[in-house]
């Protein structure tokens, strides 16, 4: 009779502890409640251990699992159960205060109770060292964007996503910092910065790691303002010690989830909050940015050149205009700049329009291949029809920095369509960074041993600096045109400027170009310093090939 009374128990407790998610809990209480009564059983407790090495160093986990509030604490039984792969958990069971001490069959009885519970337990486990694996980032104890997926979906389908916020968020010059205290610290400081974050998230907040220094958080509406001025700007503690502190700030891609569209999908918000992010980045004043629709639009611009383009390369689309250079001396041409137009689908497209978006990647070094070489087949055959072939400047990208053989591909280009050297000049901008001036110094070496001359472009616009620009083996200098006083001012201050940088390139050996000159009052005023050579539009505006090769005829450019 008791046999199949504790047969029964034995089944319930096995159909209750099913329903149970995380059975190394107090959770297990309500399905050990029958059995531990029938086996006048006071309390029991578990100590996890996780390896043999935990077993070693005696690490454990403690889970109090059942307590009737009579337990005689000072006699229980300990009983360890063990897996193949050395996991261990060693239950102590405490008998009821006043009992009789439990009969041989009793403990059989425990023993088989402790068996059950142990295999409950370390399902438990595994589902739970299974879910760490599946939805956590190891190294700094957030979510992954696994996670980051899921709790979206889930909040869709409980019509709730559009009452959070999404953010892209990316720390800044995070390498620098990996660089400045060494990687240890670089962690704890990364896992201190995004903790704050994940405590400003709040209980229904996430935050997940989605990669390097990028993460995502997920948050209330109302928690956006406070997490945004984390990201501004938060001190991290990384020597407990000093008290050593650190300022770390992040690029942020802000996504607030509206009703705009019907149906939301993770995807799709992801989406926004990259496309927010990359506007975050591009601009100079904040470093965040919300998600707005004309962003979309701008972003499927973006993608559509991109698709195109090597298409376009292959089709010839691009096209070479001439932009004469003239001497104030002779007003005749001495040389041209060579300019890219996109021919596509009879619209002339600017490359204002595409070069930005080609520069993002490495599609640029190939546009600016191209460019050179279809300006050195040009050049080959004016020399070749015995015309008065100027020197051409090509623009080359700061992207073909990092290409160790760019000098080789250059040279190649020029010989394999046999131009001499000197029709070629190359044309490039200042750097700021350290690690670009080597790459530009390496680069601008090479040029100037094969004889190729090479130009500071848009000098003037940005952080120009002449001493920077004084350390390299530049030939040419180019004036950018927001340098020139504008037309109808008499600006004293922009003149002595304009003067002054005229004055030092020439001292410092560099010829002068002044770009974008458009009026008679700044060609004149040009003429009054060693600046002898003017490309703008007060001349010519870029020109097609055959418009161009009439300006090469002894084309008389001088106005009354
Ligand atoms: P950039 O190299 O500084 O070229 C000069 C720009 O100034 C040209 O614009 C030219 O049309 C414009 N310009 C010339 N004279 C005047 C003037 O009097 N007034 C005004 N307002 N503008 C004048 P464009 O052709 O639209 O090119 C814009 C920029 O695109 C270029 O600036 C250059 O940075 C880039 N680019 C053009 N072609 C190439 C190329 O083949 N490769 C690369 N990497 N960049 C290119
Ligand atoms: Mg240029
Ligand atoms: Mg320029």
């Amino acid at each position: 009779m008791r046999e199949n009374s504790f047969r029964r128990i034995i089944q319930n407790f096995i159909i209750n502890m099913e329903n149970i998610q995380n059975t190394l809990t107090p959770d297990a209480c309500g399905p050990l409640t029958e059995p531990c009564v029938f086996l006048r059983i006071g309390k029991v407790c578990a100590d996890f251990y996780e390896s043999p090495r935990a077993v070693e160093t005696n690490r454990f986990e403690h889970y109090p699992m059942y307590d009737c509030g009579e337990a005689d604490e000072s006699s229980p039984i300990t009983s360890v159960k063990e897996t193949r792969v050395g996991t261990r958990i060693v239950y102590s069971v405490y008998p009821i205060i006043e009992e009789e001490p439990w009969t041989d069959e009793e403990l059989d009885r425990i023993d088989v109770l402790l068996k059950m519970l142990f295999v409950f337990n370390g399902r438990s486990r595994l589902m739970m060292a299974n879910y760490r694996l599946t939805f956590y980032d190891p190294d700094m104890g957030v979510y992954n964007l696994k996670f980051f997926f899921k709790s979206i979906a889930e909040l869709i389908g409980k019509r709730e996503i559009t009452q959070y916020t999404a953010m892209y968020i990316n720390l800044k010059h995070f390498s620098a910092v990996n660089l400045q205290l060494g990687r240890k610290n670089g962690n704890t400081v990364m896992k201190g910065f995004i903790m704050r974050i994940a405590e400003l998230a709040g209980e229904d907040g996430i935050v997940a790691r989605i990669g390097g220094d990028n993460f995502a958080v997920l948050c209330r509406q109302d928690k956006t303002e406070d997490i945004m001025d984390a990201l501004s700007g938060t001190a991290v503690t990384y020597d407990e010690n000093t008290g050593d502190r650190i300022l770390i700030s992040a690029y942020a891609g802000v996504y607030v989830i509206d009703g705009e569209i019907p149906v939301h999908t993770p995807e799709h918000i992801m989406d926004r909050m990259s496309i927010a992010l990359a506007a975050a980045k591009a601009r100079t004043q904040h470093d965040y940015a919300f998600f707005n629709a004309e962003m979309l639009e701008k972003n499927k611009h973006q993608l559509m050149i991109s698709s195109l383009f090597p298409i376009a390369l292959e089709k010839e689309e691009f096209l070479v205009y001439y932009q004469p250079k003239v001497s104030t001396d002779t007003y005749r041409i001495v040389g041209a700049e060579a300019l890219c137009r996109w021919n596509h689908e009879g619209r002339l497209v600017s490359p204002a329009e595409f070069i930005p978006i080609l520069e993002r990647g490495m599609d640029i070094c190939k546009l600016d291949f191209y460019m050179l070489d279809h300006v050195c087949r040009d050049i080959r055959r004016w020399l070749d029809e015995g015309k008065n072939a100027v020197k051409v400047s090509v623009n080359l990208s700061r992207r073909h920095l990092s290409d160790m053989d760019l000098l080789r591909h250059i040279v190649e280009i020029i010989d394999r369509n046999e131009v001499p050297h000197d029709y070629i000049e190359i044309e490039l901008t200042e750097t700021t960074t350290d690690v670009e001036f080597k790459d530009l110094r390496r680069v601008l070496s090479g040029l100037q041993e094969t004889g190729i001359s090479t130009s500071v472009d848009d000098f003037g616009v940005g952080y120009s600096s002449l001493t920077l620009i004084k350390d390299l083996p530049w030939d040419v200098l180019k004036i950018d045109r927001s340098l020139l006083p504008e037309e109808g001012s008499s600006d004293r201050k922009k003149e002595s400027l304009l003067k002054y940088v005229i004055g030092m390139s020439s001292d410092i050996g560099l010829e002068c170009v002044a770009e974008g000159v458009e009026t008679k009052e700044q060609e004149q005023l040009l003429k009054t310093t060693s600046c002898s050579i003017i490309q703008g539009f007060y001349f010519d505006r870029p020109l097609p090939v055959t418009e161009f090769e009439t300006r090469l005829d002894n084309y008389d450019y001088k106005k009354d």
